[in-house]
């Protein structure tokens, strides 16, 4: 019988809240069971089931424990986790809680030498990194889950088992009451790094794992100085190694440092070495300030993928998916992005809107992703820890002449999570039409975002509705002959599509329109996406260009339309 823990864990900066388990009536009746069922209320599960609800699915999270997780996780956002967390209506605590940044500053041997600028132009609603412990973002998502009537999350609920038919699949549950089934078309396996999911099915992941470990301490302290993220290599305290300090709300503080190789975990931890080593890094910043310890764990770095996400009804996300080094910032921020790539496909394909095959493209776009980054974070992993000794003397040579010379700087760039590009989607169409536009959004490209006001950008309005959007052009003077009619045959899809209609004067001379409107008197989004009076772009609904076309006619934008959804004929 699972009991999972209702004593709430310990911290010196956040209150552990306690989800009891309560029983679910359908456990009687013998017919528990939802078109999807969500398998762990971590950031991905619970970002799923959000999104999932913005389509009109229902979707249950089965959680195995009674609070969210503990220790420190992820603690830095990027710009587009948090456009994602936007477009699910839930940024706003998340905004007010964490704490935004753009720059990161590296050390060699105690001297300065890289200043990191991640970019960031006027545009941009989100700075490049917010800084949030995870406890957090799973509070604030879990209070959005909760008031949801589309999502049941049940806690103190472990799945123990799971089998599938070519229809169906069943759970097997473990509870405080002893074990259940449930059935799902669909079951959606974010049960994290461990995953048993994965387990059961006895899937193997791609990838490497890197030798070094890397102690992770949480102190609260109060120390001045901004939030930037802070990188030292080779400092005389911990000779050869490097240490990464950032700041997180709460003044709490994230310490991470290698550990030298002939040292196990066991004695890393010991109470007096932590505390040496703490002291020697608040030293080394020029902060002696008293501190309390929050948690502290010994952690490894990973580049592991799955190399295929759907499995008959079960699709892998997240952790579960893939186990990414904390360099970089690539765990939950990818997450996010597996999960807003799968939410609409699944709600699309739950809905009888499209075949299943477009599930498939969830898997070819997010593995190809995976291993993008995974390739990526190997890099930053072999810079921070080298796997041999002329990796080693590379990393150094490139440290040293860094102290003299500004060409090898860039080097030294902490790559961080990036938006995918799905260029190679078969989303995606009109690859020809897509090559006339000297600048824009590319086919495959996540949407850039536009400042219309004080308060005020692109973004914000796309967030209205969920569904396709397609976006016309109309430039300064009346909606064209063609653009009335791709406008208006858009409206019968039998999916939605938001039609957006962008003009100079868009708000007075269309006023009697049905489309969301959107005024560029100073053409500045036109400008941004290579835009002409007759463009028209078609977006998916995760917000990545699927089709776009100088000038365009209704025929080809309904078959556009029609191929990044995967319709059924006719
Ligand atoms: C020490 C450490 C530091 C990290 N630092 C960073 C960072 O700086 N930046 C970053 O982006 N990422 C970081 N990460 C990674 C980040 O925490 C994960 O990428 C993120 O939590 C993934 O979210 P998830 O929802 O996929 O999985 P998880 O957060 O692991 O959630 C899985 C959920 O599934 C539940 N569950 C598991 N098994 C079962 C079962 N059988 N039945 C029911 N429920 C189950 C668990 O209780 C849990 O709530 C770090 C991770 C660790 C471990």
């Amino acid at each position: 019988m699972h009991s999972p823990s209702s004593e709430p864990r310990a911290s010196v900066f956040y209150t552990y809240k306690i989800h009891p388990y309560r029983h679910s009536p359908d456990r009687d009746s013998g017919r528990a069971g939802a078109p999807v069922v969500i398998v762990g209320a971590g950031p991905i599960g619970l970002a799923t089931a959000i999104d999932l609800s913005r389509f009109g699915v229902a979707s249950i999270i089965l959680d195995e424990d009674l609070q969210v997780s503990h220790g420190s996780r992820a603690i830095v956002l990027t710009r587009r986790s948090m456009e994602i967390l936007q477009q699910l209506g839930v940024a706003k605590p998340f905004r007010e809680k964490g704490l935004p940044w753009s720059f990161g500053r590296s050390f060699y041997r105690g001297k300065e030498v890289y200043r990191m600028v991640m970019p960031h132009d006027q545009d941009d609603r989100f700075l490049p990194g917010l800084n949030i412990q995870q406890q957090y973002i799973e509070e604030y998502l879990i209070d959005f889950c909760t008031k949801n009537p589309l999502i049941d999350v049940r806690w103190g609920q472990k799945v123990v088992a799971i089998t599938q038919t070519k229809d169906a699949a069943t759970l097997r549950i473990d509870t405080p009451e002893g074990e259940y089934d449930m059935s799902a078309d669909w079951v959606i396996a974010a049960d994290g790094g461990r995953s048993m999911i994965r387990k059961h099915l006895g899937l193997r992941m791609e990838g490497r794992s890197y030798p070094g470990n890397f102690v992770i301490a949480d102190i609260k302290a109060k120390i001045d100085l901004p939030t930037e993220r802070l990188c030292y290599f080779d400092p005389a305290w911990n000779p050869g190694n490097n240490v990464l300090v950032h700041r997180q709300p709460d003044d709490l503080w994230r310490i991470d440092f290698r550990l030298p190789d002939d040292e196990t975990p066991e004695q890393a931890l010991e109470p007096a070495t932590l505390s040496h080593r703490i002291n020697a890094v608040l030293e080394m910043i020029r902060r002696k300030v008293p501190w309390k310890l929050d948690w502290a764990t010994v952690y490894t770095a990973n580049t592991l993928t799955l190399p295929q996400f759907v499995h008959g009804r079960i699709i892998f996300t997240g952790d579960a998916a893939h186990l990414l080094p904390i360099f970089g910032v690539r765990g939950c921020n990818t997450g996010f992005q597996d999960g807003n790539n799968l939410a609409w496909k699944l709600a699309f394909v739950v809905r009888g809107w499209s075949r299943p095959a477009l599930l498939d493209t969830y898997s070819s776009e997010r593995v190809q992703a995976a291993r993008e980054i995974c390739e990526e974070g190997g890099k930053s992993t072999r810079f921070m820890t080298p796997p041999t000794a002329g990796a080693r003397l590379m990393r150094d040579a490139v440290l040293s002449f860094c102290l003299s010379e500004e060409f090898p700087k860039d080097l030294l760039h902490w790559r961080t999570s990036r938006p995918h590009d799905y260029r190679l989607s078969p989303l995606n169409s009109f690859a020809e039409a897509d090559a006339a536009f000297a600048g824009g959004i590319a086919n495959g490209q996540p949407v850039r975002n536009v400042k219309l006001g004080e308060d005020d950008y692109l973004l914000d309005r796309l967030d209205a509705g969920a569904g396709f959007h397609l976006i016309a052009f109309a430039g300064d003077g009346e909606v064209s002959g063609e653009l009335g009619r791709i406008l208006t045959e858009a409206a019968h899809q039998p999916f939605p599509v938001i039609r957006v209609l962008i003009g100079r004067r868009a708000d007075e001379i269309y006023a009697n329109r049905a489309e969301l409107l959107i005024a560029d008197p100073q053409g500045r989004i036109a400008t941004k996406y290579a835009a002409q009076a007759g463009t028209v772009y078609v977006l998916r609904p995760d917000l990545h260009v699927c089709a776009r076309w100088r000038e365009g006619n209704a025929a080809d934008v309904h078959r556009a339309l029609g191929i990044a959804a995967c319709s059924p004929p006719a």
